[in-house]
């Protein structure tokens, strides 16, 4: 098995490109379905979404919207749970209907906080959506409506994700080698 190192961990490839993309598609023609007609206000959320969402918007086949918010809550390779506020939002989202756009759903305190945190500037409705869910670590209520891939509890990098700034640039999934 062939294998990287960024910093002081060895990863190895878990979900080839080829893979991902073929899920990205699928996830943009069933929200292309399900909102059509709604003019869907995409919301990235930065930094790790860039890639996603670029693949995935890119898919989408009806009229739509994007922008990118900013919020921090993770360091080094386990969650804090922290959320700060949410950054660069310029758009009303009232009356819109919202896809929040993440790379990963983990314990989902962060993805909750900002449906909460949204919920507040009176959207038509908010639908989740991320790149990758890891179902066992789930630890709130969240209805996550498009999931390109479920994934073990494992902590990942590549395609978006990072390791403490690095690795965003690969474009696999990685997954850390014990
Ligand atoms: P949650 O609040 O759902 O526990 O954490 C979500 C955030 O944690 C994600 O947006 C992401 O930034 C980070 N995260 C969770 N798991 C991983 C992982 O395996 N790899 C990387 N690079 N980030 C992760
Ligand atoms: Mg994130």
């Amino acid at each position: 098995m062939s294998t990287i190192k960024i910093k002081d961990k060895e990863f190895a490839v878990s979900i080839p490109e080829e893979k991902i993309l073929k899920e990205v598609e699928r996830i943009a023609a069933q929200i292309s379905k399900d909102l059509e007609g709604k003019n869907p206000l995409f919301l990235a959320v930065l930094n790790g979404s860039f890639v996603f969402a670029a693949d995935l918007f890119r898919r989408i086949t009806i009229p739509a919207e994007i922008s990118f918010v900013k919020l921090a809550s993770y360091e080094g390779t386990s969650s804090t749970g922290v959320i700060k506020e949410v950054m660069g939002l310029s758009e009303n989202i009232a009356g819109r209907t919202v896809v929040v756009v993440e790379d990963i759903i983990d314990t989902g305190c962060t993805m909750a906080k900002l449906v909460e945190n949204l919920g507040t500037r009176a959207p038509e409705s908010i639908h989740i959506c991320s790149l990758l869910l890891k179902p066992e670590k789930l630890k709130v209520k969240l209805d996550v409506e498009y999931v390109a891939l479920e994934i073990p509890n494992d902590f990942i990098v590549g395609y978006g994700l990072d390791y403490d700034g690095f690795g965003r640039n690969l474009k696999d999934i990685y997954t850390v080698v014990e």
